[in-house]
């Protein structure tokens, strides 16, 4: 059985300077690239939207325009460049699709049973969003997960909304535990 590292969302605009930056969202560049070389298998999304996404307060949605597809702030961060990937997994492609979990009308799932991927390891942006909804939904599939508690940042739209989501991963079976632990292979 292998064991994934699931990269979510580690793009240009979700880190700073990005039109959706998270704070701190670059710090998460360590940890990451040092778990990719511990892993069998690293799989990241993108969220990878079309212009007129539903989610864009230009559209009526929540959030400003980011991750147009095939603009500069879509791209992953150039920390990036450094990891080796097996497959790159593109979310929210459709106007009405949320794009919040890695799982949403994608191939993800079926990438990571095709490789015998039994437990992943998930990490990136935004803990309060995108992790919490592709870590939740990993738990579903019947993956066993953990959450990389260093290598994710939160948007905190409401103060406290990364540690409630932490609570939420938690509750859906998934382990919390540093990329310092998991490499001892203390947890
Ligand atoms: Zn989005």
């Amino acid at each position: 059985m292998a064991r994934a590292l699931l990269i979510i969302d580690f793009q240009n605009d979700f880190t700073p300077g990005g039109a959706l930056a998270v704070a701190g969202g670059d710090q998460i560049a360590e940890p990451i690239k040092r778990l990719a070389d511990r892993v069998d298998v690293v799989v990241a999304t993108r969220d990878w939207h079309p212009p007129d996404h539903a989610s864009f307060e230009t559209e009526g949605g929540p959030w400003p325009v980011h991750c147009v597809r095939d603009t500069p702030g879509a791209q992953f961060h150039p920390a990036m460049d450094e990891i080796a990937l097996e497959a790159v997994v593109d979310v929210g492609r459709a106007r009405d699709d949320e794009g919040y979990s890695g799982f949403e009308n994608s191939d993800l799932a079926r990438i990571m049973r095709d490789r015998d991927v039994s437990e992943v390891y998930v990490c990136g942006l935004a803990t309060d969003y995108c992790v919490r909804a592709s870590a939740i939904d990993a738990c579903s599939e019947g993956f066993e997960v953990t959450v990389v508690s260093d290598a994710i940042r939160a948007v905190e739209v409401s103060e406290g909304d990364g540690d409630r989501a932490i609570e939420e991963m938690r509750a859906a079976g998934a382990s919390v535990a540093d990329s310092a632990e998991l490499l001892a292979g203390t947890r």
